[in-house]
Protein backbone atom coordinates (compact mmCIF):
# COMPACT_ATOMS: atom_id res chain seq x y z
CA UNK A 1 0.00 0.00 0.00
CA UNK A 2 0.83 3.72 -0.79
CA UNK A 3 1.85 5.48 2.09
CA UNK A 4 -0.48 8.45 1.54
CA UNK A 5 -3.50 5.88 1.75
CA UNK A 6 -1.81 3.81 4.41
CA UNK A 7 -2.10 7.33 6.58
CA UNK A 8 -5.65 7.81 6.21
CA UNK A 9 -6.75 3.59 6.77
CA UNK A 10 -4.59 4.03 9.79
CA UNK A 11 -6.02 7.35 10.78
CA UNK A 12 -9.84 5.78 10.50
CA UNK A 13 -8.74 2.61 12.13
CA UNK A 14 -7.08 4.63 15.25
CA UNK A 15 -10.48 6.24 15.76
CA UNK A 16 -10.55 8.47 18.84
CA UNK A 17 -6.46 8.17 18.35
CA UNK A 18 -6.06 9.02 14.75
CA UNK A 19 -3.89 11.88 15.53
CA UNK A 20 -1.06 8.99 16.45
CA UNK A 21 -1.29 7.56 13.12
CA UNK A 22 1.80 9.85 11.52
CA UNK A 23 3.92 8.87 14.78
CA UNK A 24 2.89 5.22 14.17
CA UNK A 25 3.79 4.97 10.49
CA UNK A 26 7.27 6.89 10.92
CA UNK A 27 8.43 4.71 13.74
CA UNK A 28 7.46 1.25 11.62
CA UNK A 29 9.17 2.94 8.42
CA UNK A 30 11.42 5.23 9.55
CA UNK A 31 10.15 7.79 6.88
CA UNK A 32 9.75 11.45 8.49
CA UNK A 33 5.92 13.29 7.94
CA UNK A 34 7.97 14.96 5.03
CA UNK A 35 9.13 11.96 3.15
CA UNK A 36 5.37 11.19 3.19
CA UNK A 37 4.92 13.90 1.01
CA UNK A 38 8.01 14.37 -1.21
CA UNK A 39 9.50 10.57 -0.77
CA UNK A 40 6.60 8.43 -0.70
CA UNK A 41 7.01 4.88 -1.26
CA UNK A 42 5.19 1.44 -0.87
CA UNK A 43 5.05 -0.12 2.07
CA UNK A 44 6.22 -3.47 2.80
CA UNK A 45 4.38 -6.46 4.17
CA UNK A 46 6.11 -6.76 7.15
CA UNK A 47 5.49 -3.26 8.23
CA UNK A 48 1.91 -3.70 7.10
CA UNK A 49 2.08 -6.46 9.91
CA UNK A 50 3.83 -4.59 12.65
CA UNK A 51 1.65 -1.30 11.96
CA UNK A 52 -1.66 -3.94 12.52
CA UNK A 53 -0.11 -5.11 15.76
CA UNK A 54 0.21 -1.75 17.17
CA UNK A 55 -2.91 -0.73 16.03
CA UNK A 56 -4.70 -3.37 17.93
CA UNK A 57 -2.67 -2.80 20.75
CA UNK A 58 -3.61 0.98 20.83
CA UNK A 59 -7.55 0.03 20.33
CA UNK A 60 -7.14 -1.66 23.61
CA UNK A 61 -6.57 0.97 25.65
CA UNK A 62 -2.31 0.91 25.86
CA UNK A 63 -0.95 4.23 25.47
CA UNK A 64 1.10 4.36 22.88
CA UNK A 65 4.10 5.58 24.69
CA UNK A 66 4.17 2.24 26.33
CA UNK A 67 4.20 0.18 22.79
CA UNK A 68 6.44 2.31 21.11
CA UNK A 69 8.96 2.49 24.22
CA UNK A 70 9.43 6.50 24.23
CA UNK A 71 8.08 9.51 24.24
CA UNK A 72 9.18 13.56 23.61
CA UNK A 73 9.52 15.83 26.35
CA UNK A 74 10.78 19.19 26.32
CA UNK A 75 11.39 18.51 22.63
CA UNK A 76 13.93 15.38 24.14
CA UNK A 77 13.36 12.04 23.61
CA UNK A 78 12.47 9.75 26.83
CA UNK A 79 12.47 6.18 26.83
CA UNK A 80 9.34 5.35 29.18
CA UNK A 81 8.22 1.51 30.49
CA UNK A 82 5.53 0.01 32.73
CA UNK A 83 7.95 1.87 35.70
CA UNK A 84 7.17 5.07 34.55
CA UNK A 85 4.92 7.88 34.27
CA UNK A 86 4.32 8.80 30.81
CA UNK A 87 5.63 12.44 30.60
CA UNK A 88 3.04 15.06 30.68
CA UNK A 89 3.03 18.46 28.70
CA UNK A 90 1.57 19.47 31.66
CA UNK A 91 5.24 18.84 33.20
CA UNK A 92 6.81 21.07 30.79
CA UNK A 93 5.42 24.31 32.52
CA UNK A 94 7.46 23.62 35.40
CA UNK A 95 10.19 22.41 33.48
CA UNK A 96 10.12 25.83 32.07
CA UNK A 97 9.64 27.85 35.38
CA UNK A 98 12.67 26.53 36.77
CA UNK A 99 15.05 26.51 33.25
CA UNK A 100 14.19 30.84 33.47
CA UNK A 101 15.22 31.12 36.85
CA UNK A 102 18.56 29.09 36.70
CA UNK A 103 20.04 30.13 33.33
CA UNK A 104 23.24 29.93 33.71
CA UNK A 105 23.85 30.10 37.73
CA UNK A 106 25.75 27.29 39.11
CA UNK A 107 22.56 25.49 40.75
CA UNK A 108 22.89 22.09 42.90
CA UNK A 109 18.93 20.60 41.78
CA UNK A 110 17.69 17.37 43.07
CA UNK A 111 15.07 15.60 41.04
CA UNK A 112 12.77 13.40 43.55
CA UNK A 113 10.99 10.97 42.20
CA UNK A 114 12.38 11.41 38.62
CA UNK A 115 10.68 8.56 36.88
CA UNK A 116 12.01 8.46 33.66
CA UNK A 117 14.52 11.70 34.63
CA UNK A 118 12.49 14.18 32.03
CA UNK A 119 12.65 17.14 34.42
CA UNK A 120 15.73 16.64 35.62
CA UNK A 121 17.29 15.61 32.65
CA UNK A 122 15.80 18.59 30.75
CA UNK A 123 17.29 20.98 33.43
CA UNK A 124 20.68 19.26 33.11
CA UNK A 125 20.59 19.68 28.88
CA UNK A 126 18.96 23.30 29.23
CA UNK A 127 21.26 24.90 32.35
CA UNK A 128 24.54 23.54 31.20
CA UNK A 129 25.59 25.10 34.86
CA UNK A 130 23.45 23.01 36.79
CA UNK A 131 24.76 19.91 39.02
CA UNK A 132 21.66 17.57 38.75
CA UNK A 133 20.92 14.61 40.83
CA UNK A 134 18.01 12.46 40.24
CA UNK A 135 16.53 10.49 42.72
CA UNK A 136 13.75 7.93 42.76
CA UNK A 137 13.06 4.83 45.30
CA UNK A 138 14.10 1.64 42.94
CA UNK A 139 17.09 0.95 41.44
CA UNK A 140 14.99 -0.49 38.23
CA UNK A 141 13.38 3.32 37.54
CA UNK A 142 16.69 4.63 38.34
CA UNK A 143 18.16 2.31 34.87
CA UNK A 144 15.46 4.24 33.19
CA UNK A 145 16.62 8.11 34.20
CA UNK A 146 20.13 6.88 33.76
CA UNK A 147 19.43 5.61 30.01
CA UNK A 148 17.41 9.11 29.19
CA UNK A 149 20.40 11.04 30.83
CA UNK A 150 23.19 8.81 28.41
CA UNK A 151 20.58 9.11 25.60
CA UNK A 152 20.26 12.63 26.31
CA UNK A 153 24.13 13.51 26.93
CA UNK A 154 23.97 14.91 30.00
CA UNK A 155 26.06 14.38 33.05
CA UNK A 156 23.84 13.67 36.34
CA UNK A 157 23.83 11.82 39.53
CA UNK A 158 21.75 9.09 40.29
CA UNK A 159 20.30 8.53 44.04
CA UNK A 160 18.16 5.75 45.33
CA UNK A 161 16.40 7.28 48.44
CA UNK A 162 13.05 6.36 49.58
CA UNK A 163 11.57 9.56 51.04
CA UNK A 164 9.04 8.16 53.00
CA UNK A 165 11.60 6.30 54.98
CA UNK A 166 14.71 8.00 54.82
CA UNK A 167 16.32 11.81 53.81
CA UNK A 168 18.59 12.30 50.80
CA UNK A 169 21.75 12.96 51.79
CA UNK A 170 23.71 16.06 50.09
CA UNK A 171 22.77 19.76 49.87
CA UNK A 172 20.70 21.53 47.46
CA UNK A 173 20.02 24.78 46.16
CA UNK A 174 16.83 23.30 44.17
CA UNK A 175 14.39 20.81 45.01
CA UNK A 176 12.26 20.07 42.06
CA UNK A 177 9.44 17.51 42.02
CA UNK A 178 6.51 16.42 40.37
CA UNK A 179 5.28 13.89 42.90
CA UNK A 180 2.46 11.54 42.94
CA UNK A 181 -0.76 14.00 43.60
CA UNK A 182 -3.75 12.25 43.00
CA UNK A 183 -5.69 11.21 45.99
CA UNK A 184 -5.99 7.23 47.08
CA UNK A 185 -9.98 6.75 46.01
CA UNK A 186 -10.10 8.60 42.80
CA UNK A 187 -7.06 6.42 41.19
CA UNK A 188 -9.43 3.50 40.32
CA UNK A 189 -11.87 6.21 39.06
CA UNK A 190 -9.73 8.02 36.63
CA UNK A 191 -9.61 7.42 32.89
CA UNK A 192 -8.61 3.84 32.28
CA UNK A 193 -5.64 4.26 30.65
CA UNK A 194 -3.94 6.00 33.35
CA UNK A 195 -5.33 3.59 36.15
CA UNK A 196 -4.72 0.16 34.35
CA UNK A 197 -1.19 0.91 32.21
CA UNK A 198 0.54 3.71 34.40
CA UNK A 199 2.23 2.67 37.46
CA UNK A 200 -0.29 3.44 40.49
CA UNK A 201 2.72 4.15 42.40
CA UNK A 202 3.38 7.86 40.95
CA UNK A 203 -0.12 8.53 41.04
CA UNK A 204 -1.18 7.61 44.50
CA UNK A 205 -0.87 10.89 46.54
CA UNK A 206 -2.47 9.23 49.66
CA UNK A 207 -5.73 9.49 50.89
CA UNK A 208 -5.57 14.00 50.28
CA UNK A 209 -3.34 13.59 47.13
CA UNK A 210 -0.64 15.73 50.03
CA UNK A 211 1.61 13.47 51.44
CA UNK A 212 4.23 13.59 49.26
CA UNK A 213 4.03 17.31 49.58
CA UNK A 214 4.02 17.35 53.77
CA UNK A 215 6.83 14.93 53.48
CA UNK A 216 8.55 16.89 51.09
CA UNK A 217 8.25 20.82 53.02
CA UNK A 218 8.11 19.28 56.59
CA UNK A 219 10.92 16.59 56.72
CA UNK A 220 12.91 17.01 53.67
CA UNK A 221 13.43 20.40 52.64
CA UNK A 222 15.06 22.05 55.52
CA UNK A 223 17.80 19.08 56.32
CA UNK A 224 19.39 19.46 52.63
CA UNK A 225 18.45 22.77 51.27
CA UNK A 226 20.80 25.78 51.31
CA UNK A 227 19.68 28.52 53.89
CA UNK A 228 18.30 30.54 51.02
CA UNK A 229 17.30 27.32 48.68
CA UNK A 230 14.03 27.02 47.13
CA UNK A 231 11.34 24.54 46.18
CA UNK A 232 9.45 23.96 42.68
CA UNK A 233 6.73 21.66 42.60
CA UNK A 234 3.85 20.75 39.90
CA UNK A 235 0.56 20.27 41.17
CA UNK A 236 -2.77 19.32 40.65
CA UNK A 237 -4.77 21.68 39.41
CA UNK A 238 -6.90 21.99 42.47
CA UNK A 239 -4.21 22.17 44.86
CA UNK A 240 -2.84 25.59 44.45
CA UNK A 241 -3.97 26.73 47.57
CA UNK A 242 -3.39 24.02 49.47
CA UNK A 243 0.08 23.26 48.93
CA UNK A 244 0.97 26.87 49.43
CA UNK A 245 -0.15 26.68 52.93
CA UNK A 246 2.09 23.92 53.30
CA UNK A 247 5.10 25.75 52.35
CA UNK A 248 3.68 28.75 54.78
CA UNK A 249 2.99 26.85 57.77
CA UNK A 250 6.53 25.57 57.26
CA UNK A 251 8.10 29.48 56.81
CA UNK A 252 8.68 29.35 53.09
CA UNK A 253 8.99 32.76 51.37
CA UNK A 254 7.88 34.16 47.96
CA UNK A 255 5.24 31.39 47.23
CA UNK A 256 3.66 31.83 44.36
CA UNK A 257 1.46 29.85 42.08
CA UNK A 258 1.68 29.65 38.57
CA UNK A 259 -0.72 28.39 35.58
CA UNK A 260 -0.22 26.52 32.89
CA UNK A 261 -0.70 27.10 29.23
CA UNK A 262 -4.39 25.95 29.77
CA UNK A 263 -4.82 28.44 32.31
CA UNK A 264 -5.09 26.13 35.45
CA UNK A 265 -2.89 26.04 38.29
CA UNK A 266 0.08 23.84 37.92
CA UNK A 267 3.44 24.87 39.69
CA UNK A 268 4.02 26.41 42.89
CA UNK A 269 7.28 28.16 43.94
CA UNK A 270 8.25 28.77 47.24
CA UNK A 271 12.16 30.29 48.80
CA UNK A 272 13.33 28.72 52.29
CA UNK A 273 14.51 31.89 54.59
CA UNK A 274 14.48 31.47 57.69
CA UNK A 275 12.12 33.17 59.93
CA UNK A 276 13.35 36.61 61.38
CA UNK A 277 12.38 36.39 65.11
CA UNK A 278 11.49 33.09 65.99
N1 LIG B 1 9.21 13.10 37.38
C1 LIG B 1 8.50 12.19 36.53
C2 LIG B 1 7.55 12.95 35.62
O1 LIG B 1 7.24 14.09 35.91
C3 LIG B 1 7.75 11.15 37.34
C4 LIG B 1 6.68 11.74 38.21
C5 LIG B 1 5.94 10.71 39.04
O2 LIG B 1 6.21 9.51 38.92
N2 LIG B 1 5.02 11.18 39.83
O3 LIG B 1 7.11 12.41 34.63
Amino acid sequence: MVVSRLRSEVRKQLKENGHEADWIISHVTGMSQSDFIMHPREVTDDEMRKIKDIITRRNSGEPLQYILGYTEFMGLTFKVNELTLIPRQDTETLVETVVTRIGHDHVRVLDIGTGSGCIGISIAKLCPNAEVTLLDYSDAILAVARENAEHNGVDVKLMRCDILEEIPTGEYDLIVSNPPYIETETIFSLDNIVSSYEPPEALDGGFDGLMFYHRIVEDVAKKILTEDGAIAFEIGYTQGDAVSEILHEEDFSNIKVLRDPCGNDRVVTARLKPALFS
